[in-house]
C-alpha cells in the first residue's frame, strides 16, 4: 500500500520552506504545503488517511529519511491499544453529564395585519364572511333584509 504511493510520489517535488514546513509541486502546477511536525498537509489527505501519502512520502524522502520507517513510528506514537469493552472499569464516582433539553418554542405567526402606529385600532368589524346572514325578520336564510 506504502509502495503505491512511493510510485505516485515520483511525480512530486519536495521543497523545503522553513523549519518544519515544506511544500511539495508536481509539474502539473498542483502545490501544497506540509507540516512534518503537525503531520499536516494542505491538501488534507494526511488527516484523512494518517498514513503517509505520495505528498508525504516525498517530503520524507527529501528529509532522507525512510518512508517505511515513518510508518512505523506513525503507529508506535499515535495508536494505544486499549481493552475490549467488557474489561473497562466503571467509574461509578463520575456524574452522568445528560445532554440538556432544548425546545423549540412553537410560535404561530401573527393573523392580524401590521397596523401602522398612527393606524387606530379596528373599528368596524367585519362579520364571518361567506356565510348566509339570517334575516333578522324572517329568520330566514338567503337574504339579509
Ligand atoms: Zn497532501
Amino acid at each position: 500500500m506504502l509502495d503505491k504511493h512511493v510510485l505516485k510520489s515520483a511525480k512530486w517535488r519536495a521543497s523545503w520552506v522553513g523549519g518544519t514546513k515544506y511544500e511539495v509541486r508536481n509539474f502539473d502546477g498542483e502545490k501544497f504545503t506540509i507540516g512534518i511536525d503537525i503531520k499536516y498537509c494542505s491538501c488534507r489527505l494526511w488527516a484523512l488517511y494518517g498514513l503517509p501519502y505520495e505528498h508525504v512520502v516525498c517530503v520524507i524522502y527529501a528529509h532522507s529519511g525512510d518512508p517505511h520507517e515513518f510508518v512505523d513510528s506513525c503507529y508506535s506514537s499515535t495508536i494505544n491499544p486499549i481493552n475490549g469493552e467488557n474489561m473497562w472499569v466503571s467509574q461509578p464516582n463520575v456524574p452522568i453529564i445528560l445532554p440538556s433539553v432544548y425546545r423549540v418554542p412553537i410560535r404561530r405567526p401573527k393573523k392580524a395585519r401590521r397596523r401602522e402606529k398612527d393606524e387606530l385600532e379596528n373599528k368596524t368589524k367585519w362579520r364571518r364572511c361567506n356565510t348566509s346572514h339570517t334575516c333578522q325578520n324572517y329568520d330566514t336564510y338567503g337574504h339579509n333584509k
